[in-house]
């Protein structure tokens, strides 16, 4: 049986790894969907948890809650800045952070810390684009 969700678990890594950054369960399925895989929803969440717990993939929560994966090209601890308008994902260390959370873990007696930081924003582009809609 494991050997049979295996090529559906690399076509969802591949989708994945074509997607221009975060992208949710719902709409990689749609992606994969439109290329007739056949490959069901509840396959596309399985897929993303399990390369996700596997360090393969980076998952992260959206504003809106809603659970958000992406295969990213750093695999050691790292950060996120993420355009909430067009998905655009840049990679980014956070050296501050870094020295500030462990500190701030120190100072009240906790170990082995660990944290989870990203920027939701919008990129320079959709900027762009908003700042011309609105002067028209
Ligand atoms: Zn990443
Ligand atoms: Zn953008
Ligand atoms: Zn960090």
């Amino acid at each position: 049986m494991a050997q049979r969700n295996t090529w559906q678990r690399d076509r969802v890594r591949e989708a994945l790894a074509d997607a221009p950054g975060f992208v949710s369960a719902q709409s990689l399925h749609a992606t994969l969907r439109d290329e007739n895989t056949g490959i069901g929803l509840a396959t596309v969440y399985r897929a993303l948890a399990g390369l996700a717990a596997q360090g393969e993939a980076d998952s992260l929560q959206s504003p809106e809650g809603e659970a958000l994966y992406r295969a990213c090209s750093t695999s050691g601890h790292h950060h996120h800045l993420i355009c909430r308008s067009c998905g655009l994902t840049v990679e980014i260390e956070a050296t501050d952070v870094e020295q500030w959370a462990r500190a701030t873990a120190e100072r009240n007696g906790f170990t082995q810390a660990e944290h989870i930081v990203d920027i939701f924003g919008l990129c320079a582009a959709c900027t762009a684009a908003a700042s011309e809609r609105d002067a028209d």
